[in-house]
């Protein structure tokens, strides 16, 4: 990464991502206070997609990677990452819309691998609000268990 910032970790800030791969893909120009900034820029989902921290990786392919939740609310409770990084579904720009579609196809893949393709829930968290705390887009795979309806 190529990052440009103020040496003081205070006030707003304007972080631009240059020549890097990683960053290329959404292009973006990230403006915003420190937490904004580290909320999306590094997440822990990058890290686990760049082997950089561990995590119970259980599919992969080209495009998506699916692990185990640290924090597991059912039985199985996989998260499934576009290699690609986009912060939250809302983000996610109209020439993603064949990505978009290869992760349901993927999760359905996933599911099936574990031998819960009858019943699995795929939930995605979009904002802070809707209780999203991993910038990078993410499904959850949750099944193993009775799913009550309406998800609280
Ligand atoms: P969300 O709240 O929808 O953003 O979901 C983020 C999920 O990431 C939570 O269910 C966390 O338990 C999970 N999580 C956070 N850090 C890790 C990690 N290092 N490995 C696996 N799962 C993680």
């Amino acid at each position: 990464h190529f990052l440009k910032f103020p040496a003081g970790k205070q006030g707003p800030l304007r972080l631009v991502f240059l020549n890097c791969q990683p960053c290329l893909p959404t292009g973006r120009l990230l403006v915003g206070n420190w937490t904004e900034v580290e909320k999306n820029a590094v997440t822990i989902f990058g890290k686990i997609i760049r082997r950089e921290i561990p995590a119970d990786i259980v599919y992969e392919d080209d495009l998506c990677l699916a692990f185990r939740d640290i924090n597991p609310q059912a039985p199985v409770h996989l998260l499934l990452i576009p290699k690609k990084e986009i912060a939250r579904l809302a983000d996610a720009p109209p020439e993603d819309q064949a990505l978009l579609g290869h992760l349901l196809l993927a999760a359905n893949k996933v599911a099936r691998q574990l031998g819960v393709q009858d019943a699995y829930r795929v939930v995605v968290n979009n904002g802070a609000g809707a209780g999203q705390s991993v910038f990078h887009l993410h499904l959850h795979i949750l099944a193993g268990r009775p799913m009550r309806w309406p998800p609280g």
